[in-house]
């Protein structure tokens, strides 16, 4: 019986992410909630999941990122292009609104496709009406069993059983211009 919670690396969710984890659950976050740039950490987790909370947000750099990649002509690394911004090429949308869920509706149905036994729940948090802590240009690479306190709360938190599952976010991390603070993986 295990709960997964799959998330972004944005700085203001940490402690929306830790009231719903409890001590047990295991966390994966990386730029944009991105389920795609996810798929082998999830694989990886096998068939203990059976709970599943996804945790898309409203105003995401890594989403701003796939829209001016795509609406306007920005280069992004390929590694970027191929986990991050492909899955978003051929979908109409105008507004990063419209990106974001679209975002939301891709990762629940790939969360479902890996679990088809989990429950799996969306809940796009809007950062307008949450507690926002002061922004650290830091970023963490924890293991999924991690929790935050002190420092990291207000940093940028990556979170997956291995670092090869989040090289494009590790990227996105530099591109922001965080400095790595800390490394569990
Ligand atoms: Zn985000």
């Amino acid at each position: 019986m295990v709960r997964l919670i799959v998330s972004c690396m944005d700085y203001r969710l940490s402690e929306e992410i830790l009231k719903r984890a409890g001590n047990d659950a295991l966390i994966l976050r990386n730029a944009g909630a991105n389920v795609n740039g996810l798929k082998e950490a999830l694989r990886s987790l096998g068939d203990q999941v059976d709970e599943v909370i996804y945790l898309p947000h409203t105003d995401c750099a890594a989403l701003k990122l796939v829209y001016s990649a795509i609406k306007e002509g920005k280069r992004v690394y390929p590694e970027i292009e191929e986990k991050l911004v492909k899955q978003f090429r051929d979908k109409n949308f105008q507004s990063l609104q419209d990106l974001e869920k679209i975002n939301a509706e891709l990762g629940e149905s790939a969360l479902k496709a890996v679990f088809p036994k989990a429950k799996v729940t969306t809940q796009l948090i809007d950062v307008t009406k949450i507690k926002i802590p002061e922004r650290k240009p830091k970023y963490y690479l924890l293991k999924p069993q991690s929790r935050y306190s002190g420092n990291v709360i207000g940093a940028y938190v990556i979170q997956a059983p291995d670092r090869s599952h989040v090289t494009a976010d590790i990227k996105i991390a530099e591109s922001l211009n965080l400095k790595l603070e800390k490394s569990e993986i």
